[in-house]
């Protein structure tokens, strides 16, 4: 065999699980025929929390007239700005190539495909390897409608010649609340369309009623219910048609409305790997799949589509192959955050999910963050501890707020380790800030399940 493991794939899982692997002793191959880091840092999680943050300035300026400051706000470049992503993202990129090769890695700038259980072809060479991993990661998806291809999706995003003025945005996904917050806070007008009565659909009821006011005030315009039916010419831009009869003029139609799996043309029947029918790669608890000695991580695998999650994995499958430590990851109390303007951050059960398995205590804080009682800012934040009433423990601990997935990551270490609500209540605030809200929340506000 030409190698110990073969990485198909190039992001957050395949460069992680490629590197300790490799830093083991192994001897690994990987292929990436487009992006280095992946989806994470060329298309995702890094450029958009750059954009965020663009954003943020535009209202840190308007609100610095409550402390003092004449600033005045001029016009947005948006081509600066993307100028200024594409040279970090280039950076990043280097690094993830560079680690590899460090580690001891053979990199192939090629595309992967299976042609037998343990032999592939990379980019026109047959490579064999004793165990394969596969990392592709997933693609955006548009709607099935009619003028589907007049709209874009979030790989696009990041190109954009011009902000637009009027953008539609179809879900209410993370990346459709996310992106919302972007182009609403960068000065365009900003329609967010979704099916469900509320946003981000599977988060606590209360997190969604928070957010869909938090959008609203932050001047979206929400069109909850609603299908999208074909988009059209209308002018330079478009027209959406939707369900209702109704219709939206838009510069820009953006469909947020799920990814699926990279899977396609990757030789997986050639290999005896099984796919569901969403495309996604069945694995089992210790990430093999349907062919013991092939694997697969991150979100070809479908199930929490995460980047952490991802690289977890990765790390995770090379300790337990090649590092003497087998071990698992587990995808229970993993904390998430949404960069919408404001952010939304979790860990653990919903209100709903808790009361579906038992008798749960929930205690609820809504309060104008400090800085927007001189700020003059609508904007309110939301915390929330969902609490196990026969044992204590929390359960899922939920906010809407500034600085909401900062507070979140050290909550889950607290939610992971089984943390109660005495523990919480025993513990000292940090004054002043939103955080010590969680340890001063001393009212139960409901009892549910
Ligand atoms: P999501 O799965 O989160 O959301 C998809 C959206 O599309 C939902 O609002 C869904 O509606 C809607 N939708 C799907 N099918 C249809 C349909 N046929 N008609 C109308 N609406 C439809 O996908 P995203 O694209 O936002 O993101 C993909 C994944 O990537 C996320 O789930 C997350 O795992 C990951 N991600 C994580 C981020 C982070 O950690 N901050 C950031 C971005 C992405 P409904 O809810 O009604 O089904």
């Amino acid at each position: 065999m030409d190698f110990d493991l073969f990485v198909i794939g190039g992001g957050s899982a395949g460069v992680r699980c490629a590197r300790i692997a490799a830093g083991h002793g192994a001897r690994v191959g990987i292929a990436e025929d487009r992006f280095w880091g992946g989806t994470c840092v060329n298309i995702g999680c890094v450029p958009k929390k750059l954009l965020v943050q663009a954003g943020e300035y535009g209202a840190w300026a308007e609100d610095a007239a409550g402390f003092g400051w004449s600033i005045r706000k001029g016009p947005h470049d948006w081509g600066k700005l993307l100028a200024a992503k594409d040279r970090e993202i280039s950076r990043l990129a280097g690094i993830y190539r560079k680690l590899l090769d460090g580690a001891g890695a053979t990199i192939f700038d090629a595309r992967a495909r299976l042609t037998g259980p343990n032999s592939l072809d990379v980019g026109g060479r047959t490579i064999t390897a004793e165990r394969i991993v596969i990392a592709t990661g997933g693609h955006p998806t548009r709607l099935p409608i009619p003028g589907a291809e007049r709209g874009i999706v979030s790989d696009d995003a990041f190109y954009l010649p011009a902000l637009p003025k009027r953008v539609a945005i179809l879900g209410s996904g993370y990346i459709a609340v996310e992106f919302a917050g972007i182009f609403s806070a960068l000065g365009a007008a900003v329609d967010l369309v979704y099916r469900a009565p509320l946003p981000l659909r599977g988060f606590d009821h209360d997190l969604r009623e928070a957010l869909a006011e938090a959008l609203a005030s932050g001047g979206v315009t929400l069109h909850p219910g609603v299908t999208p039916e074909r988009i059209e010419a209308d002018g330079a831009g478009h027209r959406l048609l939707l369900s209702t009869g109704g219709a939206i003029a838009a510069d820009l139609v953006f469909f947020a409305t799920g990814r699926r799996p990279a899977t396609e043309n990757l030789g997986l029947e050639a290999a005896g790997v099984a796919v569901t029918a969403t495309g996604a790669v069945v694995v089992d608890a210790h990430l093999r799949t349907t062919q013991p000695h092939i694997f697969a991580i991150g979100d070809v695998t479908d199930r929490l589509n995460l980047t952490p999650v991802a690289t977890a994995e990765g790390h995770a499958l090379a300790d337990s192959l090649f590092g003497g430590k087998p071990r698992r990851i587990s995808l229970e109390n993993v904390p998430t955050a949404v960069f919408s303007t404001p952010p939304v951050a979790t860990v653990g059960l919903s209100e709903e999910a808790a009361a579906a398995r038992g008798k749960v205590d929930v205690y609820v804080s809504r309060f104008t963050p400090m800085r927007h009682t001189l700020s003059g800012r609508a904007r309110r934040s939301l915390m929330k501890l969902v609490v196990d009433q026969a044992s204590g423990r929390v359960l899922g601990a939920h906010m809407l707020g500034e600085d909401a997935p900062e507070i979140m990551q050290g909550l889950g270490i607290a939610v992971a380790m089984g943390a109660t609500k005495a523990d919480f209540d025993r513990t000292i605030g940090i004054h002043p800030t939103a955080a010590e809200e969680f340890v001063t929340l001393r009212t139960r506000t409901r009892e549910a399940g």
